[in-house]
């Protein structure tokens, strides 16, 4: 089915928001959340904020006070009042009157079985753009991405999941380089943030203005910096890797599990090795945890058995751990807010070579972890160490017993 894209940012303030519409932002702002689902389930509306990665359900309403929010949800896409019979997307700009803070939304309407279903992404809340120091990166770590952030050329990949906050990363890494004595061109499908000083072009595939085709015009503009949205093609993938040969400094994500498959997933593009080889200076490989929050999170004893749970990935065991609870700060959750759990892979020389000599992934891996660079997986357990996020967390997203839960 054909998308209709409109995609231009309909403003508006706290007067001409319709009222239910405006408080169900308003509280998504408050409770953090990163979406908005309205769907039609059975005689109700079901209303679902996403906080830190996790679908929570907000409200039911009944059905004409469901139909009524998703009229004013049209209405202020600039979309009229009839049924949605394809899907549609739009973007709401809202500017919260005490403050004069923006917040934009996406907004997608789709039709469905029950009626009409839509989504809001809030696309940037101010607090979105994280200082580097603050995303999750150990002492080491942040030593290694400055310095491979100081070097005047080169590919700096950042891989990872859907959602785990990798053009977050990307954006803090961008803000390092000095883009006011520089020239910087981005392609970005779309535009989270607006970056001071970087020249951010729009994919429109509407339009003709695809990912590579942004591209090829941004190469012919003299950059000295490009940031490239999401590396997902191969002729996107292919120009990135010799723009980067080729004295420019290029960061993009690139949708990938660790470096070792980053890399593999370059090759899948069919970028030529000894390209990728030449290019490439970092990989940072990142995924999100949940925060235990600070306000109400207990410290217990490490258990019979729980030892062996860091010790298997290379992190001391703590004699301590922090468990969730829940207070009125978290929403009852226990845990607030994300962190990124990192592996970060400088390329020296022997990755170069490994890299040029199209080393399998396997190879690739055990040639990373030998040196010494923490995988995700230590990572995450050292934040369990620190106290910074839990076990129970750790152990659902890696897949490994922790303990047991029953004592
Ligand atoms: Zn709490």
């Amino acid at each position: 089915m054909a998308k209709e894209l409109t995609m231009e940012a309909v403003l508006r303030d706290d007067e001409t928001l319709p009222g239910q519409l405006r408080e169900l932002i308003e509280a998504a702002v408050v409770d953090r959340a990163t979406d908005i689902h309205v769907d039609p389930v059975g005689e109700q509306v079901r209303v679902c904020f996403r906080i830190d990665g996790v679908v929570q359900l907000k409200q039911r309403l009944g059905r004409e006070e469901g139909r009524h929010l998703l009229n004013q949800i049209k209405v202020a896409s600039k979309f009229g009042t009839d049924r949605v019979l394809k899907p549609l997307e739009s973007r709401i700009r809202w500017r919260r009157r005490e403050d004069g803070t923006d917040f934009h939304f996406r907004v997608t309407l789709v039709p469905t079985s029950e009626a009409e279903a839509a989504h809001l992404r809030v696309l940037n809340s101010p607090r979105s753009m994280v200082e580097v120091d603050q995303l999750g990166f150990s002492q080491a770590q942040l030593a290694k991405v400055r310095r491979a952030m100081s070097q005047p050329e080169g590919l700096v990949l950042i891989s990872g999941p859907t959602g785990a906050g990798k053009t977050m990363t990307m954006y803090s890494l961008l803000s390092l380089l000095d883009l006011e004595n520089s020239v910087g061109i981005s392609i970005e499908d779309p535009v989270e943030y607006n970056m001071p000083c970087l020249r951010q072009i729009q994919v429109n595939d509407r339009q003709g203005l695809s990912m590579h085709s942004g591209l090829s015009a941004i190469l012919r503009m003299d950059p000295d910096i490009i940031m490239v949205g999401e590396t997902r093609d191969s002729r996107s993938a292919v120009t990135v890797a010799h723009a980067a040969s080729s004295g420019r400094f290029v960061l993009s994500t690139i949708h990938a599990r660790d470096t070792a498959t980053a890399i593999d997933m370059m090759h899948y593009y069919s970028v030529p090795r000894h390209v990728l080889g030449n290019a490439l200076r970092m990989v940072v490989a990142q995924d999100l945890v949940r925060r235990l929050c600070p306000n109400c999170k207990r410290e217990r004893k490490l258990r019979q058995g729980e030892a062996k749970l860091f010790e298997a990935v290379g992190v001391e065991a703590p004699s301590r751990v922090a468990e969730p609870v829940g207070c009125p700060k978290c929403g009852n959750y226990g845990y607030l807010g994300r962190i990124g759990v990192f592996q970060v892979t400088k390329v020296d020389e022997a990755l170069a070579a490994a890299v040029t000599e199209g080393k399998k992934t396997q190879v690739l891996r055990h040639l990373i972890e030998a040196r010494g660079d923490s995988s995700l997986t230590s990572d995450a357990y050292d934040k369990v160490a620190r106290g910074i996020t839990s076990l129970q967390e750790v152990g659902s997203l890696y897949g490994m017993a922790t303990g047991n839960p029953g004592q």
